[in-house]
């Protein structure tokens, strides 16, 4: 019994291939394999493999699915691992790889693993009949047994499918990152050109296929005690209408959805503003409405620290919510037609907001605390108030908020930030000390995998019209394995794919359902709509 590689095979489509050789069609993964029987056994090169529809996490995980895990390594030369109900050959493969890997001539193609020894595909076919037939019950033990998810690799379906989405990102601190570079006059750092000690730059983010992004103008809650915070934040938000300028073949400004879909069909970043942190208003509604003119589009209630009319989930409690100021911002904000961002506030302020805003909010970066208990994360009982408020939780990628280890380090984090904030005014020797302390309570990375468990997680308690992406890039330290920088969007397409979501739901959880919450924040700043 042989398997034999072939290519131009696609999946389902694939026939039976026995030994023949079809004309390689794809642009990038070559090299599908497939068994005698259809159905039965099939991979590709850098790809996956399918097996029988039905395959439970219980048979994954069996002692015979991972022999079978072993065997297929063996005779494929390379680590092979479980994504979903997919086995991939796991390579060190860089997001931005398949937009750019060129194609290999044809005699290059494919790696002929038929001349692995026919003795291994005998066993490895037995074992999987073995394991097909039903031997892979197994103890429970064995299924607690945590086993590394393996790399995601990307496929034309879901290629294909990204590149039709409007991917929305709702945070993004690069506009900070040129501050902290003292580069606010844009002199030094060229988006155009690859910049290494970004997340994000036009090449990473064209690769990304990202639609539209909320730019974050954040300034530090220590600019409020300075009182400079209204400066400061008006120097971002003015770094972020010159960046915008500057490249203005890739980027224009959106100030509603229907803006957003405009500049998109235009084949540019529609490029929206968000606040971070209600300390930049310094307590006036003026400066607010100032902040709409400018084009800002959410204000995030508190960062780190609380503010005089909302608690931060980062501070001790002062408030239990929201004072009847903090209630007037939010009124403002509906009436404005501004979205209001319950990231960083305390569960209190959440649950405060969603009982008297007449429009959906949004948590533009964080995660489920459920999965992590980090106290900036979405407990399960507001998860479930934003399903009935029509929001959506914009899920933050950084490792200290989605692996549950880091969550638990980082609670401290942000109690030590103030701690050192008081022993450094100077902001370069504040963040040499912060970092140091990073660097001394490391924690896991997490993968994809782990942020994608935070996206069905919200999925499963709010319902798929409840989440989005809130990236945080260029604003975290740490970010999980093939989520390195804003090329890596596709892949999320790819898993959520791997993990059995539809066209429609994927499409709703790029962006879609983001822009939905935009268009009804809009109709209740124009008078209907209100609930
Ligand atoms: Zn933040």
């Amino acid at each position: 019994m042989a398997i034999f590689l072939s290519e131009g095979l696609q999946g389902d489509e694939a026939e039976s291939v026995g030994g023949g050789r079809a004309p390689f069609q794809g642009d990038e993964e070559f090299g599908l394999a497939r068994g005698p029987e259809p159905g039965l056994i099939a991979w590709q090169r850098r790809g996956w493999m399918s097996l029988p529809p039905g395959l439970t996490q219980q048979q994954r995980r069996s002692p015979l699915g991972g022999a079978l895990q072993r065997q297929l390594s063996a005779a494929l030369g390379g680590q092979i691992g479980w994504s979903g109900s997919h086995l991939q050959i796991l390579e060190g493969s860089q997001c931005v790889r398949p937009y750019n890997t060129p194609n290999r001539p044809l005699s290059q193609r494919g790696t002929p693993v038929a001349a692995a020894s026919p003795s291994t595909f005998v066993v490895l076919l037995v074992t999987l009949a073995v394991w097909i037939s039903g031997w892979w019950r197994i103890s429970s033990e064995d299924r607690a047994e945590a086993r590394p998810r393996g790399k995601v690799v990307l496929t034309d379906a879901a290629r294909k499918l990204h590149a039709e989405a409007l991917v929305i990102d709702g945070h993004n601190d690069l506009p900070f990152r040129y501050r902290m570079q003292n580069d606010l006059a844009l002199k030094v750092h060229d988006l155009r050109q690859p910049q290494k000690d970004f997340h994000t730059d036009i090449p990473r983010l064209r690769a990304g296929g990202l639609g539209a992004q909320f730019w974050s103008a954040f300034v530090p809650s220590s600019s409020a005690k300075k009182g400079t915070a209204v400066r400061e934040t008006l120097e971002q938000i003015d770094v972020i209408h010159r960046l915008v300028a500057a490249y203005p073949d890739v980027f224009a400004m959106a100030g509603t959805a229907a803006e957003v879909v405009r500049v998109r069909a235009e084949g540019k970043i529609a490029s929206l503003i968000g606040v971070e942190g209600g300390h930049s208003i310094d307590n006036s509604l003026a400066v607010l409405r100032t902040y709409y003119a400018l084009g800002v589009r959410y204000l995030t209630l508190t960062h780190s620290e609380n503010v005089d009319w909302a608690d931060s989930a980062t501070d001790q409690p002062r408030l239990k919510g929201l004072s009847p100021f903090g209630e007037e911002v939010v009124r403002e904000m509906n009436r404005l037609g501004m979205l209001v961002d319950i990231s960083h506030v305390s569960p209190e302020v959440m649950k405060h907001v969603l009982r008297i805003t007449r429009a959906p909010v949004i948590a533009s970066h964080s995660s489920a605390y459920a999965l992590a208990p980090h106290p900036r994360n979405v407990p399960d009982e507001v998860l479930r108030l934003v399903k009935d408020n029509g929001g959506v939780i914009m899920v933050n990628f950084y490792s200290g908020f989605i692996v549950p280890e880091g969550a638990r380090a980082m609670q401290q984090m942000f109690r030590v930030g103030r701690e050192l904030r008081q022993r450094y005014s100077n902001d370069t020797e504040f963040h040499t000390a912060m970092s140091q302390w990073m660097k001394e309570n490391p924690f896991p990375r997490g993968s994809i995998h782990t942020l994608v468990d935070h996206i069905d997680h919200i999925v499963k308690v709010a319902g798929v019209e409840h989440v989005g992406l809130g990236s945080d890039y260029d604003g975290i330290a740490t970010v999980p394995e093939q989520l390195e920088d804003v090329s890596c969007y596709p892949l999320i397409t790819q898993e959520l794919l791997n993990r059995g979501y539809d066209r429609e739901a994927i499409l709703k959880i790029l962006g879609g359902n983001v822009l939905r919450a935009m268009q009804q924040a809009e109709a209740v700043a124009r008078g209907g709509g209100a609930k």
